[in-house]
């Protein structure tokens, strides 16, 4: 009884008993952090993992309570000092962002107001509308178009192919993909090059990947439209019914960008939902260069991009734009009486989030995108999404003056790949060759490309989506590339051939 009358009378909560150690933390954390980002460039690209450290992050669940210092140590210990590396100068990987100082303590800001930006009257709405305008303004998209945060363009993509399926068939929604005799099978239409998340849609939303049909590219890695339109045509032959087509504004293995304008009209002409995935390229568009090649992107029915890639902006933040805005809420709206919006107070507002999406709860992602652009200027990204191209061909450059190092493909804008080739080797002693020079590279600390394979081959990429790099950090790949390669090259390869 004793303890009921404690447990009323007290209550307890999750709120620091002495504010002033939280302040002094925060304040030790922001000193830890700005030095850690300020001498970047010295570090270690990437870090192997301890065993021991490994384990200590295999403990059971804490029962007891621990000081927030002492979680703050552990943290310095065992996760602080092996990071992925994506924020470095000289990372190079997948397609990654790196992040900004601000756009961190945007996020610190975010959730200590910590709003559900999925329904409601109040800023965090405000600021996801504005956002969303200046993510239509950024690609000269229809103002009148919807649109809506997502996770990334894994998410973004999913969600545009939805709402495209369901505008296909008006049963889809009630009945489910089945149920529509008179629709068939609903087929939709990329290259070979695109990104996997799109199979991924397309076994999620229930057509199913056969019906994703993948047409061959050409030698510079874009879709062949004279095999498009054949196989669309046959499609409808055999009964199927082509629904979407989906455009590259640049694919993750050569940052090839589909022909655009041709797409579009093919997209017109048989009356398919056209779709581009422009996960980074999309922004290119920014650039005079590309301004004109990506030009089709105004009149496309739906984009999905990234933020936090060539927006460099930290994780997580992508967006889809659809233009069919009615078509769109029409998706994903179900109505339900505890979230019918009134006239005044908390629960008054703009139209929910959650008619243009999965999600109900959704955190406030926006601040970051607001922050920044406020920060930097919308021509500073322009500035610096240019750079990573010029930089791109800089290193393109650089590998062709090299007699050991071989271009791989042709670059059409950020992505680089090459490869170590002394000149007597076969592709399969090459390909393992280089996936050697890369692990060692790793281990170097000194930079962090990725990798593919270009027709079997084995090949070294590098994605410059990097708003830290600098020339002298190509020079130092190069470079590094080559040392290792040499190395490799002797004590692997030629000991064997002897
Ligand atoms: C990265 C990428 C995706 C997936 O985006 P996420 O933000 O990782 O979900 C899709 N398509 C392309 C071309 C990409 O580069």
């Amino acid at each position: 009884m004793k303890q009921t009358e404690d447990i009323v009378e007290q209550g307890t909560d999750l709120d620091p008993k002495d504010w002033n150690t939280i302040r002094e933390l925060g304040h030790q954390i922001i000193e830890d952090m700005v030095d850690y980002l300020t001498d970047l460039d010295d570090q270690p690209v990437w870090k192997k993992i301890p065993a021991e450290v490994k384990e200590n992050l295999k403990q059971s669940i804490p029962y007891v309570p621990s000081n927030p210092d002492e979680v703050y140590k552990e943290f310095k210990r065992d996760i602080f000092p092996y990071p992925k590396g994506n924020i470095h100068p000289r990372f190079f990987g997948w397609v990654e962002g790196n992040g900004t100082a601000l756009g961190a303590l945007a996020e610190l800001l975010a959730s200590i107001m910590n709003p559900n930006v999925g329904i409601g009257e109040h800023s965090g709405m405000y600021v996801e509308r504005q956002v969303l305008d200046w993510c239509k303004q950024m690609l000269n998209y229809p103002s009148y178009s919807s649109g809506i945060l997502l996770s990334g363009a894994s998410m973004a993509n999913i969600t545009a192919l939805l709402v495209a399926r369901n505008a296909a068939s008006d049963a889809i929604k009630a009945d489910g993909v089945h149920a529509d005799a008179a629709v068939g099978k609903l087929t939709a239409y990329c290259s070979s090059e695109t990104h996997n998340c799109i199979v991924k849609a397309m076994e999620v939303i229930g057509l199913g990947h056969k019906q994703l049909r993948k047409i061959p590219v050409d030698e510079y890695y874009q879709i062949d439209t004279t095999a498009l339109r054949k196989q669309i045509v046959y499609d409808q032959q055999e009964g199927y019914t082509p629904f979407c087509l989906i455009g590259n504004a640049g694919t993750v293995n050569t940052g090839a960008i589909d022909p655009m304008d041709e797409l579009l009209r093919i997209a017109r002409e048989f009356d398919l939902w056209f779709h581009v995935d422009g996960a980074f390229g999309a922004l290119a568009k920014m650039v005079p260069v590309y301004k004109d090649k990506l030009k089709a992107l105004e009149e496309a029915d739906s984009i999905a991009f990234d933020l936090h890639k060539w927006m460099y902006m930290p994780y997580e933040v992508g967006c889809v734009l659809i233009r069919d805005a009615d078509m769109h809420r029409k998706t994903f709206t179900v109505e339900a009486d505890y979230l019918a919006a009134h006239k005044r107070g908390v629960a008054a507002g703009p139209e929910t989030f959650s008619h243009f999406g999965m999600e109900l709860s959704r955190g406030f992602k926006a601040l970051k995108v607001w922050m920044s652009l406020k920060e930097h200027g919308l021509e500073k990204y322009q500035k610096l999404i240019a750079q990573n191209i010029t930089q791109a061909s800089c290193l393109g450059s650089l590998i062709k003056g090299k007699p050991r190092l071989e271009l791989m493909a042709d670059i059409p804008m950020n992505v680089v790949c090459y490869r170590f080739n002394p000149g007597h080797l076969d592709d399969f002693n090459l390909n393992r060759l280089n996936k050697e020079l890369l692990m060692r590279l790793y281990e170097s600390g000194v930079a962090a490309p990725t990798y593919t394979f270009l027709d079997g081959r084995y090949a070294i990429r590098v994605s410059l989506t990097n708003h830290r790099t600098k020339q002298k950090d190509l020079v130092k790949l190069v470079e590094t590339s080559l040392a290792i390669g040499e190395k490799v090259l002797n004590e692997e390869f030629l000991s064997q051939e002897k």
